[in-house]
């Protein structure tokens, strides 16, 4: 079986790998000229995405790539500075290749793609699907033919808008984020391997510090919807003083961090989700990662999304000899768990969107309380405890 994959973000590559762990064969096929080109500038992995890399002898690469640290802490603070709470993730009980880690998405992407076939420069304008196989079309005018076409082409997935026209838009939050990571800032370090998150009376910052020094920081703040070119016509400039009103008069350190960081990280875009996908497939044609179902920003879990269905797809297309029911089998298996993951983003990204002194007031007064229990709990470890056994036959007919 050969299938075609659009999209070398987290999930194709990793989709390619899990494929030719399999027996399958499998080609990736990516608009941008090079791995990392796009939004975001670094990402969280947990345990659950972790242990996945590792499965698929991915993890050394990972874990290797320049920038990556572990990071399995939170600290919580409102906006004066003062703490709601400390949550860690429980990684650092497991094995240490499974702590929690910080990574550039650059490196990421190239560390994930290095094993596996990429052509860069193709831009996915079409297909057109038959009776034995499906057709891709490229923008360059080449095609690509497979037995199955995967859409792994991220957020605004042009094979999931031709697979189903109907099929609603991704959710706009409310919230525009950016990023970066920056050397050399008079900034006192987090703590080892934790994080800061920094509840704001005007946005939500969160900050940590890697141990080179580097400091890792994003930024997410409640704002009318922009398209992509309303967002550039403002420019970094302008981004970059909007950002430090914002947080004017709060932490210091994000004044220090917005202010010290080079040009190139002030360029917003808007954070969106995608629940509830009428159908993740049609025919021989599949949708993996935020392609199928965006999972907030806020939960931290969108690229360990991609890289459970990757792998839960391979396992399908390797059990079940016929790619329609396949397809429909990986469905099954992944809709649950991610549908429960995006509830608890959106609940987690609303707490984000007040600026009302007074609702800010009592989410911090509720923070406090809910981190008190969740740390007391484990409340999060249906997320980070999640294992898929590779080995282990996908069972139904799909
Ligand atoms: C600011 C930010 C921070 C985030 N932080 C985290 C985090 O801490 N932890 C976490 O787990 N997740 C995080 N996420 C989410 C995570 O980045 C995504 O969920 C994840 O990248 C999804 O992987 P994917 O492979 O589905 O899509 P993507 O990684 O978006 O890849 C899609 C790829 O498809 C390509 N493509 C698009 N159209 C075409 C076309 N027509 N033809 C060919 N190729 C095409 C794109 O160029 C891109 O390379 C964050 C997201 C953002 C925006």
């Amino acid at each position: 079986m050969r299938v075609i994959i659009i999209g070398a973000g987290v999930g194709g590559p990793t989709l390619a790998a899990a494929l030719g762990k399999a027996g399958l064969d499998a080609e990736v096929y990516e608009a941008h000229d090079g791995p990392g080109i796009g939004i975001g500038a670094f990402l969280g992995l947990a345990p659950n995405g972790l242990s996945v890399l590792r499965t698929l002898g991915l993890l050394d690469a990972v874990r290797g790539t320049p920038g990556a640290h572990v990071s399995h802490r939170t600290e919580f603070l409102d906006g004066a500075g003062r703490r709601l709470g400390l949550l860690d993730d429980g990684s650092a009980a497991l094995a240490p290749e499974l702590h929690s880690l910080g990574v550039r998405r650059g490196e990421l992407q190239a560390a994930l793609a290095a094993g596996v076939r990429v052509e860069y420069g193709k831009r996915l304008v079409g297909y057109t699907a038959h009776a034995a196989g499906v057709v891709a079309e490229f923008a360059d005018g080449s095609t690509a033919e497979g037995d199955v076409l995967i859409g792994a082409d991220g957020l605004h997935s042009p094979v999931r808008r031709i697979m189903d026209p109907a099929a609603p838009a991704p959710r706009y939050s409310g919230l525009l984020g950016l990023g970066g990571w920056t050397s050399g800032l008079p900034v006192r370090p987090t703590p080892a391997t934790t994080g800061r998150m920094v509840f704001g009376r005007r946005g939500f910052f969160l900050y940590g510090t890697a141990p080179d020094g580097d400091v890792y920081w994003g930024v997410n703040f409640p704002h009318p919807e922009l398209s992509r070119a309303e967002i550039a016509a403002r420019g970094p400039v302008y981004w970059r003083q909007h950002l430090i009103e914002r947080f004017a008069g709060q932490l210091p350190d994000a004044t220090t961090i917005l202010a010290g960081s080079e040009s190139r990280w002030f360029q917003p875009f808007g954070l969106y989700d995608l629940g509830n996908l009428p159908r993740w497939t049609s025919g021989r044609v599949g949708l993996i990662g935020d392609a199928a179902h965006a999972v907030p920003n806020s939960s931290g879990q969108g690229a360990a999304m991609a890289i459970e269905d990757a792998i839960t797809l391979a396992r399908c297309l390797r059990d079940l000899p016929e790619p329609e029911p396949a397809l429909r089998r990986f469905e099954q298996l992944r809709r649950p768990r991610v549908e429960r993951i995006i509830a608890e983003g959106q609940r987690r990204g609303g707490l984000k969107t007040l600026t009302n002194p007074v609702a800010v007031a009592l989410r911090d007064l509720a923070l406090r309380v809910v981190l008190r229990r969740l740390s007391r709990t484990s409340g999060h470890s249906w997320i980070f405890d999640h294992r898929i056994d590779f080995a282990e036959p996908v069972g139904g007919r799909g």
